[in-house]
């Protein structure tokens, strides 16, 4: 099948309110512009360098996500162009997206991780540090940055019980932070990003309304 049969397939199952992030790490520009031409604007990529090369190469409506771990001394590299950060998992890398936003004047959205995986291995935060972050008085002053919601990875098993519940988890807490967090200048909850090429359907049903899906159009990743 094509790049984009597999896309489309996809879009086709999906409903319309859930959106779709290409991820496509690892994966040369052709593969990206032949996508990008088929009208897929949004793209995840898990590595600063990698993003930040292919997005000079590309078109620069193109929406770039940055999924994968972020280290603060890489936050400068990407504070131009990033669309949306998925994986804030402390304070201290908010402050420094705040103060990259600030110097390149602009407001950039972000999604804090939640550790939901009952497997130890996944990064993220735990409901108690959710909460002090956003009970956190430095947030006032963070003028640069939007909270716009949750993103989470469930366990990588076969048992699709416990993926769903993992799931169902995150749902709760994006929940809770709609009803908690009244819509202020910098907290407007209203993106839940969850699910990838082996369990989207599990997550759309849990209330996932941003998927990141990457072999199931790309193909299987060659990592060397
Ligand atoms: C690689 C990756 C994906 C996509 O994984 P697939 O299984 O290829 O769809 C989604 N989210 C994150 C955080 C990733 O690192």
């Amino acid at each position: 099948m094509s790049l984009v049969k597999n896309l489309e397939k996809i879009l086709n199952e999906i409903p319309g309110h859930v959106r779709l992030c290409a991820v496509s790490k690892t994966k040369p520009v052709e593969m990206i512009q032949e996508l990008y031409q088929a009208g897929q604007l949004d793209f995840g990529e898990n590595k600063v360098q990698e993003m930040t090369d292919k997005s000079t190469l590309l078109p620069s409506d193109i929406h770039w996500h940055q999924i994968g771990t972020l280290q603060r001394n890489k936050v400068k590299y990407l504070a131009s162009y990033v669309h949306l950060i998925h994986s804030i998992d402390s304070l201290k890398l908010l402050k420094e997206v705040q103060k990259e936003a600030e110097k390149n004047e602009r407001t950039i959205d972000v999604l804090l991780q939640m550790h939901i995986a009952e497997e130890e291995t996944k990064f993220g935060l735990d409901r108690s540090e959710l909460e002090n972050l956003l009970t956190s008085p430095e947030l006032a002053n963070m003028t640069h940055i939007r909270i716009r919601g949750l993103m989470g990875m469930a366990t990588f098993t076969q048992n699709t019980a416990q993926i769903a519940r993992e799931f169902g988890e995150l749902k709760k807490r994006y929940d809770e932070l709609q009803s908690h967090y009244p819509d202020s200048s910098n907290i407007q909850i209203d993106t839940l990003s969850m699910g990838m090429s082996g369990d989207y359907t599990i997550a759309i049903d849990q209330g996932s309304n941003l998927i990141r899906v990457g072999s199931a159009i790309f193909g299987e990743r060659i990592y060397n």
